[in-house]
C-alpha cells in the first residue's frame, strides 16, 4: 500500500502556500503582502533550491528564519556571464532599456534569461547574471496552507489557479495568465 503524503507538513508533490519576506544584506527587498502568500509545488523547483530544501518538514502555522547561501540560490556572480550583441543583430520588436529582462536562446535551444547591461551607439551589452546572483538571501517563511496537488499540477509541475483556464500545457506564455509558467 502506498501511503498518501500527510498533509500536515511540507513535503514533495504538495501545494504549499506560504508567506515570505526576503532580506539582502539587511534590507528587505521582497515580500509577500497581507493574505497573499505565494503558491508554489514543494520539490518542482518552483522556488530557490536552498528555500525548497529548508521548508521541507514544516507544519502549517510554522515560521521560520532561513539564510541561504548565494551557491543555493540564484548562483554565484559570474564576471564573465557578459556577451555583447551587436545592434544590428538584436531583434526590433525589444525595446533597448538598460535593466530589461529579456530571453536568449542558446546554441542547444534552451532559453536562458538575460539583462540589458548597457547600450552603446552600435553595441548591446547582455548580462546572464540573475540581479541576486553571489547575494545571500535572507528569508522569514511562514507556511500558510497545504493542500494536495492535482494530477495535471504535477504532470505540469507547477500550481494552477482558479482564474487559469489557458489551456497550457506547462509552457504558457499567455498575456496575462499566472499560471505560473
Ligand atoms: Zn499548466
Amino acid at each position: 500500500m502506498s501511503a498518501k503524503p500527510e498533509l500536515n507538513k511540507v513535503a514533495k508533490d504538495l501545494v504549499i502556500s506560504m508567506d515570505y519576506e526576503l532580506s539582502v544584506a539587511g534590507e528587505v527587498i521582497d515580500y509577500s503582502e497581507a493574505d497573499d502568500p505565494i503558491v508554489f509545488i514543494q520539490g518542482y523547483e518552483n522556488i530557490i533550491p536552498g528555500l525548497e530544501k529548508a521548508i521541507e518538514g514544516m507544519k502549517i502555522g510554522e515560521s521560520k528564519e532561513v539564510l541561504v547561501k548565494a551557491a543555493e540560490a540564484y548562483g554565484e556572480y559570474d564576471p564573465e556571464g557578459f556577451v555583447e550583441v551587436p545592434k544590428s543583430e538584436f531583434p526590433e520588436d525589444i525595446p533597448m532599456e538598460v535593466g530589461l529582462e529579456i530571453s536568449v536562446t542558446n546554441d542547444e535551444g534552451e532559453e536562458m534569461a538575460a539583462y540589458i547591461e548597457e547600450v552603446s551607439l552600435d553595441s548591446i551589452t547582455l548580462n546572464f547574471n540573475h540581479p541576486l546572483a553571489g547575494k545571500d538571501l535572507f528569508f522569514k517563511v511562514k507556511i500558510v496552507a497545504i493542500r494536495e496537488a492535482t494530477a495535471e499540477e504535477l504532470e505540469h509541475g507547477h500550481v494552477h489557479f482558479d482564474e487559469c483556464d489557458c489551456g497550457c500545457d506547462g509552457d504558457c506564455d499567455d498575456e496575462g495568465c499566472d499560471c505560473g509558467k
